[in-house]
């Protein structure tokens, strides 16, 4: 018997739950590009996407997924054979560096743990060893959608300024932008990048990429650059010129939406939210996990994502959960990727995510272990209750 008739949730790490507002900011006419409005839409969403990124530097918007984010920065600011050191802390930072190598550069991995972040002191070891400074770019991603680890960035940007390395710093917050705290130019990041359709709650389709003064110095003499990403193509005065032809109109009027929420919710508030939904979760996942089949991917809570939780599941039996929590209850989770293929669910409580969703998609995971009969510690339901009462009620 199924009772997943009512609104379905998506508690998967993107592409995650859209506002109605969004939605219905989208549904309307399609306008003339060259002028007025959309010129004062664009430069809106410029101004107001530098305040989530925490940059008075440059910014670009591609209409391109994620992985087009990648690829405009790497393409502005690499030259062939640059080599790119991968901080490696699960599949997406590698994901990035398979591209760098793909379009002529070298990439060399730092390896790390999947259940673990990147150890900052060893960034700073591998960096002061390239006395030549053969090593261009660091790239990392401050979230792992895969591992559900987040990195510390002014860490590793501590550690770069300590080896004296002038590689570039840059940074995937696709995971983690508008989820935690993101501060580019403090932070001292020289690229940083993300997408539309998670913390933002738009579309998939939009891209952006945010540059150091830095950055935009190395791109000058950049061999990888093409026309579609280019940067400086992309500062011509025409407003088709910032897109490199028609604007993806309908997705930057969800996008208007969706900023204009975020920051009447402020984005401290934002952070808080996303940082209270996690520590509920994790006191769920801590109580089923006393049964011995499930585990947190990663142990240490410190290191922690804000935007999602892995859990390890023991004896392959995550399909049957998922499976369970979609047909049943109508909720649905994502699953392990890369090397927790077939070994992990993926909870995400990230973007337009409230407590009764996330309670809603826990007691779900509950139900199914109960129906599955797969051994779990009991109340892990109440305890994310129990944790959002003491924590968010005050
Ligand atoms: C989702 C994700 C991407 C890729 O985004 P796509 O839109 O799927 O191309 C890149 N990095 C991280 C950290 C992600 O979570």
């Amino acid at each position: 018997m199924s009772v997943a008739n009512g609104r379905s949730l998506l508690a998967i790490p993107g592409p995650t739950n859209i506002p109605d507002r969004v939605l219905q900011a989208m549904m309307r006419p399609a306008e003339e590009i060259y002028s007025g409005p959309m010129e004062a839409l664009t430069a809106g969403l410029m101004e107001d996407l530098r305040r989530v990124f925490g940059t008075r530097g440059r910014m670009y918007i591609y209409a391109a997924n994620g992985h087009g984010g990648w690829e405009a920065a790497l393409t502005n600011v690499l030259s062939r054979g640059d080599k790119v050191l991968v901080l490696a802390s699960g599949r997406f930072a590698l994901g990035w560096g398979e591209m760098a190598e793909f379009m002529g550069a070298e990439m060399e991995v730092l390896e790390g743990s999947w259940r673990a972040a990147v150890d900052p002191d060893a960034v700073e070891a591998r960096l002061r060893a390239d006395k030549a400074h053969a090593i261009k770019a660091v790239l990392v991603v401050q979230i792992d959608t895969a591992s559900g680890c987040a990195n510390d960035i002014p860490a590793i940007r501590r550690a770069i300024d300590a080896a004296q390395h002038p590689a570039l710093l840059m940074v995937d917050g696709v995971a983690s932008l508008a989820c935690m705290p993101f501060e580019m130019d403090a932070w001292g990041i020289d690229v940083a990048m993300s997408g539309s359709q998670k913390g933002l709650m738009t579309p998939p389709g939009l891209a952006f990429v945010a540059t150091s003064e830095k950055a935009e110095a190395v791109h000058k003499s950049a061999n990888m650059r093409t026309p579609y990403w280019d940067w400086t193509a992309r500062q011509g005065s025409l407003h088709y010129m910032k897109y490199c032809g028609t604007p993806p109109e309908h997705l930057l009027f969800g996008l208007r939406a969706a900023i204009d929420m975020l920051f009447e919710e402020g984005l401290p508030a934002v952070w808080k939210r996303h940082a209270l939904l996690a520590g509920a979760t994790h006191a769920a996942v801590a109580k089923w996990a006393e049964g011995q089949a499930l585990a947190f991917n990663i142990p240490e809570p410190s290191q922690r994502a804000a935007s999602v939780t892995p859990v390890l599941v023991a004896d392959g039996r995550c399909e049957a959960i998922t499976e369970f929590t979609q047909k049943i209850c109508g909720v649905t989770l994502g699953s392990g990727i890369g090397e927790m293929t077939g070994k992990a669910i993926r909870i995400a409580h990230m973007g337009h995510c409230n407590a009764p969703m996330l309670l809603g998609t826990l007691g779900a995971i509950e139900m199914a272990l109960q129906g599955l009969k797969i051994p779990h510690g009991p109340g892990g339901a109440a305890a994310a209750v129990d944790y959002l009462g003491r924590h968010a009620a005050g």
